[in-house]
């Protein structure tokens, strides 16, 4: 017989899961598994909110099944460890990001790259291990295998720092297995939120020059003043992107809609490299010939590995890069799914968990 959600496992969680496609989030009893030998229980203070939170609770991509409790930017305390555990103790300040479980064994997971294991698990909507449904960090408590636990640098917010665990980790990852993590290296980032406003700080600690392409010439000022962005083009004004002809090595594109690449394609110089972040269905139209003629490559990156999402964390504590958030409460949640949907945050919301979640 299936197991109500809230039957599955021993202890008692709470938190806001959509139950259709509307997408509208409410509160939802349901349970986590009594914390194992090789798990870490945390209580949960802060959540940021991706859009991929907002693409899975309409299911966009077409492959939930409900209900679904987002949230993959969880920032915590943690407050019982396991027998086995020696990365953490109580009271250690951890982060949980995209991934809850791997196979731990194949070519991918012996190379780090947990994020592309064929039995990767994610931290909400996947089946884990035991057949349960993962649920996310819109939620009071989690228990997660050690291995998937980040540990917290001293100097990082945890409110301001919790979206790194995805923003950070899917756009630093491919700025450096790309080489676009060398001084002086010209990057474009398409879609100025909640990715791309951190894609920006990262390409900068590492020293490039950065343009900004985006379809909102309001965001420009903000981006240049405290973004630091060197270049900012607005994408329908034919005159700038053509005067950006050929100028950059390469593009993290995190636009989360079907859009067109062609123009993009057109910022590249040659044997520059368009990288696809953005979650996107439908496919994209692809016009070949500026890519033969350019030698162009175009390619697409998803998350990170464990070990580079530390790294990651680590390098953003050392040049004291954290997201620009908008703090909110739980009960906001609906509202700011709507906003995101917008564009309309600067540029990442994030649940104060701890201090809000109330059950009803
Ligand atoms: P976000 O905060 O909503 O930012 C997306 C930005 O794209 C918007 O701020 C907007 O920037 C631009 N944009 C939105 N609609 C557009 C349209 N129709 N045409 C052109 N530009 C548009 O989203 P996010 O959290 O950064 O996530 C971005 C995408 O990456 C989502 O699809 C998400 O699911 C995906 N994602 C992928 C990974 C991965 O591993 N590859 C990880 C996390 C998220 P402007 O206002 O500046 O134009
Ligand atoms: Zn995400
Ligand atoms: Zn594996």
């Amino acid at each position: 017989m299936v197991k109500a959600p809230e039957d599955e496992h021993p202890v008692k969680a709470f938190g806001w899961a959509a139950r259709d496609n509307s997408g509208t989030l409410s509160p939802f009893h349901f349970s986590r598994r009594a914390t194992g030998e090789k798990d870490v229980k945390l209580k949960i203070l802060y959540c940021g909110v991706c859009h991929s939170d907002l693409h899975s609770v309409k299911n966009e991509t077409g492959k939930v099944t409900y209900p679904v409790l987002p949230g993959h930017e969880i920032a915590g305390v943690v407050t019982e460890v396991g027998s086995q555990v020696t990365k953490v103790k109580v009271g250690d300040k951890v982060g949980v990001g995209c991934m809850a479980g791997s196979c731990r064994s194949c070519e991918n997971c012996t190379n780090d790259l947990e994020n592309q294991c064929p039995k990767m698990v994610l931290t909400y909507r996947s089946k884990y291990f035991d057949g349960t449904t993962t649920y996310g960090g819109y939620s009071d408590i989690m228990v997660c295998d050690e291995h998937f636990i980040v540990r917290w640098p001293e100097n990082m917010p945890l409110d301001a720092g919790c979206p790194l665990l995805c923003a950070g980790i899917t756009t630093y990852s491919p700025l450096k297995y790309f080489g676009l993590d060398k001084p002086g290296t010209r990057v474009g980032v398409v879609g100025l939120g909640g990715l791309g406003h951190v894609g920006v700080k990262l390409a900068k600690a590492f020293g490039a020059i950065v343009t900004v392409i985006s379809t909102n010439p309001d965001k420009k000022e903000e981006a240049i003043k405290s973004l630091g962005v060197d270049s900012f083009l607005v994408s329908s004004d034919q005159d700038q992107m053509m005067a950006a002809t050929g100028t950059l090595d390469g593009i993290l594109d995190t636009v989360s809609a079907h859009h067109s690449v062609q123009p993009l394609l057109s910022l590249l110089k040659n044997n520059g490299k368009l990288i696809l972040l953005g979650v996107i269905p439908k496919p994209l139209e692809l016009p070949v010939f500026p890519l033969l003629a350019g030698r162009k490559i175009v390619a697409g990156s998803g998350i990170g590995g464990m070990k580079e999402t530390q790294e990651m964390i680590d390098f953003a504590a050392k040049h004291n890069i954290t997201a620009d958030v908008e703090v909110i409460g739980m009960d906001y949640i609906n509202q700011a799914m709507e906003r995101l949907e917008k564009a309309d945050v600067k540029y990442r919301f994030v649940i104060d968990v701890a201090g809000t979640l109330k059950d009803a």
